[in-house]
């Protein structure tokens, strides 16, 4: 049985906050400290705002140091199915902020010096069904278009050009999609944000949020684990991870768990085997695999595999079930071992895109729907210039933001395993 144990998070030492009260007053009260809110309070503090991030955790506990560390452009819904039910313009908005999302990384990566084995390595996405492969080349065509990017189709007899698999129908590759180890950028993002004036206190969580004036100005009053401080304004950046603290962000929101395993360091011509090209790659399929090498050539490989968040139950048997997984992708790695296997907890709205704006006059982003990296760090850029200076261009604010259908949700998904059931026939019989 491999450890249980988060791969990246034994490449790097997390920057540890001095410990501090909380102050009387701030002007942004930002909550989570993963790509989100780090982003956001790193952007608000160099605009001289004065940020206060509270952690339930340590930074980076999330999502934000548990993923595949693949930076993507594209949303999690095809292009068609975009434009059906947005229209062209603001679909077009939205593709063109998915590219942006993926520059803003880079540009923080170089501004901040962070060393997080950033590589622009593209990605490649893997037909499992014939039908899957012949969308591919419909999707090309109007992301050329619509959006003026150009993507490649690998057809199957070209494959091994870039994935040491027989098994998938062909592929599509993006080139400017990115891998970086997010836990080392999770890390730097937290230390530029210190470095900036943000003040970030690790375990302190937030437990209610109420509205109360100051000098006549409107704020709110927050009580933490930790005591209770006044802020003028509240953005929300726990995504996958949102409580009871704020209940109508709770109810948007179904958490679903994803788990990755990594193998043992692997000879360098077998990784170059597997990913000549070292992209970033994900399959056709709803309950769909992603996997790439990591900068020292092991094979991670996650995916849906127990649909509940993490517990070492869940995460036990995910392993089983990606080992499983990846072997029939690669057989080449039947005798490797497995060394790491851990989970986290993904971020889905019931629409399966990622939403912003304000609820109840709390500033939030969230949905990332498994393209957080890139978009979350994005957001947080985003929704610091909202609150400092008022202004916004962001498409994830003008679209619908559902909850449950009928309502039937009060945060807790005890429809998991119905989901999960039926995303698997979908992938049978589409
Ligand atoms: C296994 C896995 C693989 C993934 N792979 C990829 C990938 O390859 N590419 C990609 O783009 N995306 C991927 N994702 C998604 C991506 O990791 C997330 O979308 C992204 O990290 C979300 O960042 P965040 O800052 O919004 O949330 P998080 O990083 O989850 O941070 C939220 C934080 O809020 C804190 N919090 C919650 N409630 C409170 C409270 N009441 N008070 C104080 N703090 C609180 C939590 O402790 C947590 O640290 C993956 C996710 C998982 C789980």
């Amino acid at each position: 049985m491999p450890q249980e144990l988060n791969y990246w998070l034994t490449t790097v030492q997390m920057p540890t906050p001095p410990p501090q009260p909380l102050p009387e007053t701030a002007d942004v009260a930002v909550i989570g400290a993963g790509f989100t809110g780090l982003s956001a309070a790193l952007a608000l503090a160099k605009r001289g705002v004065k940020v206060v991030v509270l952690e339930a955790e340590t930074i980076g506990w999330g999502a934000s140091s548990r993923n595949g560390g693949m930076v993507l452009t594209g949303l999690k819904l095809g292009v068609n199915q975009l434009i059906s039910t947005y229209g062209r313009d603001l679909t077009r908005r939205m593709y063109a902020a998915s590219l942006e999302t993926v520059n803003c990384v880079e540009r923080i990566v170089k501004e901040e010096d962070i060393a997080c084995d950033f590589a622009r390595t593209g990605h490649l996405e893997v037909a499992c069904k014939q039908a899957h492969f012949d969308d591919y080349a419909r999707q090309v065509e109007v992301i050329a278009r619509e959006f003026n990017h150009h993507l490649r189709i690998v057809p199957r007899g070209d494959l091994r050009t870039e994935i040491g698999s027989d098994i998938y129908y062909g592929g599509m590759v993006d080139e400017i999609s990115i891998g970086l180890n997010p836990a080392r950028y999770v890390a730097g993002l937290g230390a530029a944000a210190m470095r900036a004036g943000a003040q970030i206190c690790e375990h302190t969580k937030l437990e209610r949020i109420e509205r109360q004036s100051r000098n006549g100005a409107p704020g709110f009053h927050l009580t933490t684990s930790r005591g209770s401080f006044h802020a003028r304004n509240v953005f929300v950046g726990t995504t996958g991870y949102t409580g009871a603290a704020t209940p109508a962000l709770q109810k948007k929101i179904i958490p679903i768990g994803s788990f990755i395993i990594t193998t043992a360091v692997l000879p360098d011509a077998l990784a170059r085997e597997l990913s000549p090209r070292n992209r970033q790659i994900y399959d056709s399929k709803n309950y769909l695999y992603y996997y790439r090498l990591t900068p020292d050539n092991r094979m991670l490989f996650g995916g849906r595999a127990a649909f509940f968040p993490e517990t070492s139950r869940t995460v036990r048997k995910s392993a089983e079930i990606l080992r499983r997984g990846m072997i029939e992708v690669y057989p080449q790695l039947r005798d490797v071992r497995v060394e790491y296997v851990w989970g986290g907890t993904l971020d889905f709205c019931f629409d399966i895109m990622p939403h912003a704006g304000q609820i109840d006059g709390i500033y939030f982003a969230l949905g990332y729907a498994g393209h957080g990296v890139a978009m979350a760090t994005w957001q947080g850029q985003k929704m610091a210039e909202w609150i400092a200076e008022g202004k916004t261009d962001n498409p994830f604010a003008e679209i619908p933001f559902p909850g449950a259908p009928l309502g039937l949700y009060n945060g807790k998904p005890w429809f998991l395993p119905f989901a999960g059931a039926y995303y698997k026939v979908l992938d049978w019989i589409s």
